[in-house]
């Protein structure tokens, strides 16, 4: 199994997150919330053979870190994988929308002069802003929206674009949550956790508690739990090839 969207080395316990994906052996992609920080990711997950590291600039971080753009372009051609990026709405940040938008688009438009790189992708209060930027740069990649909050309609949209969308244990925690998740096509579904930042009841969530996600669709899909493995695999199968 996967875990999509993991800040690897943002848990307290280093040596606990990397047991985890040890012992689960799930694909797993950390993810980095600004340039600086990709280096000392890569070398914390050396050696884990399914866990790849994806160079990001956070959209909460993109008005503080936009001086870090050099660093992005110097080393994007190191990684196929790109995140966390995006834009956020959210109060606090939507003052700083324009800055969010130059660094996306920047980032974006790098990623065009390249033919595979996978995008996770942050778009909390700023979905239509989001799929405006993704239209604007078709030739980007293949983006993963990570945990979703849009309309239905906009789940459309994003399908159109050929999004993925990574659902997690702490999106089942809503109403909101779940009827997205309904709206999903089940060949575009693909698993997070989006730890250490999101917690279940009070805990923090691991790659391994992606089962939960498992558990859940195995009732919403109405599928036994065996199908269910074979679509997602397929799924980040489909997501890793070359095919676009
Ligand atoms: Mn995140």
């Amino acid at each position: 199994m996967m875990d999509l969207h993991c800040h690897v080395d943002l848990y307290l316990d280093h040596q606990e997150i990397l047991n985890d994906i040890k012992q689960s052996n799930f694909y797993v992609l950390s993810v980095t919330t600004v340039p600086s920080a990709w280096e000392g990711t890569v070398k914390l997950t050396e050696g884990l053979m399914h866990c790849k590291t994806a160079l990001g600039l956070h959209p909460q971080l993109a008005h503080l870190r936009q001086n870090e753009l050099p660093l992005f372009d110097k080393v994007v051609s190191e990684t196929r994988y790109i995140g966390e990026i995006g834009l956020d709405g959210s109060r606090g940040y939507k003052e700083h929308i324009d800055t969010q938008l130059l660094v996306f688009k920047h980032i974006l438009s790098k990623c065009e002069s390249f033919d595979n790189k996978i995008l996770t992708i942050h778009s909390l209060n700023a979905v239509e802003q989001t799929l405006n930027c993704l239209k604007q740069f078709p030739k980007s990649g293949k983006p993963i929206l990570h945990w979703f909050l849009g309309t239905k309609k906009q789940v459309l949209e994003a399908v159109e674009l050929g999004c993925y969308f990574s659902i997690g244990p702490a999106m089942l925690q809503s109403a909101r949550g779940k009827k997205i998740i309904s709206w999903l096509p089940l060949n575009r579904v693909l698993l997070e956790t989006d730890g250490p930042f999101a917690k279940v009841n009070g805990k923090v969530m691991f790659p391994s508690n992606v089962n939960l996600v498992i558990e859940y669709l195995n009732h919403h899909w109405s599928l036994d739990t065996q199908s269910i493995y074979d679509q997602l695999s397929k799924n980040l199968a489909l997501l890793l090839s070359e095919k676009r």
